[in-house]
């Protein structure tokens, strides 16, 4: 398979390196299926919105993608998992990519769970600590 359709962004930016090419600091979250994996994911989009870095594609990482990967060891990378299985820090891991800063959502007062009707607060209250710590 070409690294070619490897890349997520625009059309005209198939370079595997998705779209934070050049970034200093890489923001990448665990995204998972339940409230603290979308509030790391929401935290992800908060602190790139803020600019403290480019919010960039765990899965990525995840898949083996040279690009990716090389692009997280190259860069500071703020790393987001939401609870303890912490499927980000071990796709780390994997790879030898040290994050800067780790933060998982549960660790800051929030249980994880299937409901996504608290999203804004949880995040309000995730994004509160994180910043705090950058
Ligand atoms: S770290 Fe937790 S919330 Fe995130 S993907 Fe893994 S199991 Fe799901």
């Amino acid at each position: 398979m070409s690294e070619k359709i490897d890349a997520c962004c625009a059309d005209e930016r198939q370079d595997s390196t998705c779209c934070a090419e050049g970034a200093k600091t890489l923001v990448l979250a665990c995204a998972g299926g339940s409230n603290v994996g979308q509030v790391a994911n929401n935290v992800m989009l908060g602190v790139d919105r803020q600019g403290y870095g480019n919010a960039y594609c765990l899965a990525g990482v995840g898949a083996a993608l040279s690009g990716f990967i090389e692009s997280a060891k190259a860069g500071r990378t703020i790393l987001i998992d939401g609870c303890p299985v912490a499927c980000g820090k071990k796709a780390f891991e994997k790879y030898g990519i040290e994050p800067a800063k780790y933060f998982v959502v549960t660790e800051l007062g929030i249980t994880k769970n299937h409901d996504f009707s608290q999203l804004e607060q949880e995040t309000q209250a995730a994004m509160d600590s994180i910043v705090s710590k950058l």
